[in-house]
């Protein structure tokens, strides 16, 4: 649907432009178009399209060593924006189905990010393990993360295992933003990071 805009406006030209033999007319402008959207949605200038899916969860963490605040153990309601881009639409018209992230990324999120704690793996603060422990016993283990789980490491880390999974139906990862706070995100974007 987003292509319409384009597609109205050569019809209307179309239309204004014919005087006689309207059914004619019609078809032919009705024809131009339709070879107009192919060419716009297939030809090189859709190769920049991009699509976006937001995922939320909910997770605990703590940044060792942190001036403030942020050393003691504390939750967000985080999100994450994965942007996705494909070389050209699908027949459909599409990067790549919102689903499709949903339900790979968005399960990966469940299972190991939502409702835990993200915490680094060298985290010397005494009240880690019995955190650990806790969670586990609750069906919900640590995720361990070898730097400290800021939203700038929280974005490199999904944009990595949100390309794995994603890999088969040959779209790239282009960039990730991940927002720690309502104020507060972090972006990664493919080409800065490698
Ligand atoms: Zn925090």
């Amino acid at each position: 649907m987003r292509f319409d805009r384009g597609d109205r406006h050569r019809i209307v030209s179309g239309c204004s432009a014919g005087t006689s033999q309207e059914a004619s007319a019609a078809q032919s402008v009705v024809g131009r178009a339709s070879e107009a959207r192919r060419t716009f949605i297939f030809g090189d200038p859709m190769s920049n399209v991009t699509c976006t899916r937001r995922l939320e969860w909910d997770a605990m963490h703590r940044i060792p060593r942190h001036e403030s605040k942020c050393a003691a153990f504390h939750g967000h309601r985080y999100a994450a924006e994965i942007t996705c881009l494909a070389e050209s639409l699908d027949d459909r018209g599409r990067v790549i189905d919102f689903g499709v992230v949903k339900e790979r990324v968005g399960g990966w999120i469940d299972a190991n990010w939502d409702h835990t704690a993200i915490l680094q793996r060298t985290d010397p603060d005494p009240g880690v393990a019995a955190i650990a422990a806790s969670n586990a016993s609750h069906g919900r283990p640590v995720y361990w993360i070898d730097a400290p789980p800021t939203a700038e490491v929280l974005a490199a880390e999904l944009a990595r295992i949100a390309q794995d999974l994603l890999a088969d139906t040959g779209v790239e990862v282009v960039s990730l933003r991940l927002w720690e706070t309502p104020n507060g995100s972090a972006e990664w974007r493919r080409g800065v990071e490698r």
